[in-house]
């Protein structure tokens, strides 16, 4: 390892092998003397599953093992070769001078073989895998560029099955552009920390107040920014990484709560709304995981809300009364989400064991100026009264929406009238003792 260019050497603090911000200025360094003539290669190299062999044996057990690795590759290379420890279970390797594309392979293989002989541990022996995307440099390559493009095929590599590695192409970067379309950039982003958890505030129309948040997924896209779940909600649901995706959000979202619940105490607990996807309703494990992260969590199971979109119950909904059922003995309770846009059977309404429904925003919308919607807005209230449920208005932006949710008898509203979604730690900016009692919410 080459420690020519380490003037500002900024240091992984496990390994003590250079970081990222280091690597990428040893690659621009590389480039600027090869002057784009010699070839240079990047290495990304992801180990498979770290995360289950960090969960089931401990973290100072994971650490041990990336230290090993570190160890293995670093004796795999060649003197003037970098490694760097990208973060989490990564690694990156410059590799200088790379005479082809087979050299790089030839890496590849060295370091698949050193990574996969099994690891003594403590506890006993470990196998781990990598999956490794390598780029090499072509005319008018960049540093920032090249660590992409390598971590790009890196992420194909695991796609198409881990303990493998694949070299950038163009095709591979087709993909790249089509980041969104791709499963494997969301379980990137689920592995990376990528997901984030937003709270808006859900009001209390007849006390005022917030009586809690409906968590709302968010995706902190390394490139395009913040992505809404419109975007990508549907791509999880066909991959079927919604399951982990979702567990994610609601247990995100309850240890959150918890957090908020005991610092407010002894205020009512506040409530926390989680959407469930029609697949997430199918897995049969699903009752089970709620209990086991309402249990880990630590959150009032009184205080969570699971919302199921009209449809989702509708397409099977005797079975759909059964997974509810079972949902209701773990304690917590279920809304219906975006009512009145769906074909709710009004008998199988009134046998599912729900306790509220959302009115959408589309009826919402048009309350008070639009004699259609209000209309409906009026009969999805008076239903949800008649049902003996609650009713929860969605996206209500101005005074006179609630002002008329108010006549309705509307026992709780949600909208940017009162706040859009924020993270945690904005809403956490406010004393928490607040939260319950959050003045200027459009209170009339
Ligand atoms: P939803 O559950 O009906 O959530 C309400 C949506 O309305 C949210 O959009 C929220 O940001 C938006 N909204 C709230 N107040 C207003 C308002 O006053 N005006 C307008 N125009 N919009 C408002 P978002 O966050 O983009 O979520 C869209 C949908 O994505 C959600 O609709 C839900 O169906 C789905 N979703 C969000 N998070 C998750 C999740 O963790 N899991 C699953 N399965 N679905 C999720
Ligand atoms: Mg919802
Ligand atoms: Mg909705």
């Amino acid at each position: 390892m080459t420690d020519a260019h380490a003037t500002r050497p900024s240091r992984d603090p496990l390994t003590g092998l250079p970081d990222r911000v280091d690597f990428v200025d040893r690659v621009g360094a590389s480039l600027d003397r090869g002057a784009g003539e010699k070839r240079v290669a990047v290495l990304v190299i992801g180990l498979d599953h770290f995360k289950m062999v960090n969960d089931a044996l401990g973290h100072e057990a994971g650490d041990g093992l990336l230290e090993t690795i570190a160890q293995r590759l670093l004796w795999a290379l060649r003197p003037s070769d970098t490694l760097a420890r990208l973060g989490g279970d990564e690694f990156l390797v410059l590799c200088e001078e790379v005479g082809d594309a087979d050299h790089a392979h030839e890496l590849a293989a060295e370091i698949t073989d050193q990574i996969s002989r099994p690891v003594m541990l403590e506890d006993g022996e470990v196998f781990v895998t990598a999956s490794i995307g390598i780029a090499t440099s072509g005319p008018g390559a960049t540093a920032p560029a090249l660590v992409r493009d390598a971590d790009t095929a890196m992420w194909r590599a695991k796609d198409r099955g881990r303990a493998r590695f694949e070299l950038f192409d163009g095709r591979t970067r087709e993909g790249a552009v089509d980041d969104l379309r791709t499963g494997s950039a969301l379980r990137r982003a689920l592995e990376r920390g990528e997901f984030a958890v937003y709270f808006q505030p859900v009001i209390d129309l007849e006390r005022g107040g917030v009586t809690g948040f409906e968590a709302l997924l968010r995706w902190r896209h390394p490139e395009r920014g913040l992505v809404a779940p419109g975007e990508f909600i549907g791509l999880a649901e066909t991959t079927g990484l919604i399951v982990p995706i979702g567990a994610w959000v609601l247990e995100e979202a309850c240890r959150q709560t918890a957090r908020w619940q005991e610092e407010a105490a002894p205020a009512p607990p506040l409530t926390i709304s989680v959407n469930l996807s029609p697949r997430q309703l199918a897995e049969p494990t699903l009752p089970d995981d709620v209990a086991r992260i309402v249990r880990d969590t630590g959150v009032h199971p009184d205080s969570v809300w699971l919302e199921i979109t009209e449809n989702t119950l509708m397409v099977d909904a005797e079975s759909a009364i059964g997974v509810l059922q079972a949902l209701q003995g773990q304690g917590v309770h279920i809304a219906i989400d975006d009512f009145g846009t769906g074909y709710s059977s009004l008998s199988y309404l009134k046998r599912l064991p729900v306790e509220a429904l959302k009115v959408d925003q589309t009826f919402v919308d048009g309350l008070g100026r639009d004699a259609e919607d209000t209309a409906l807005a009026t009969a999805c209230v008076s239903l949800a009264h008649a049902l003996g449920l609650t009713a929860i208005a969605e996206g209500v932006e101005s005074p006179a929406q609630l002002a008329e949710l108010r006549t309705l008898g509307c026992e709780f509203a949600q909208g940017f009238l009162f706040a859009e979604p924020h993270p945690a730690i904005d809403l956490g900016e406010r004393p928490v003792e607040t939260l319950g009692t959050w003045a200027g919410l459009g209170a009339d």
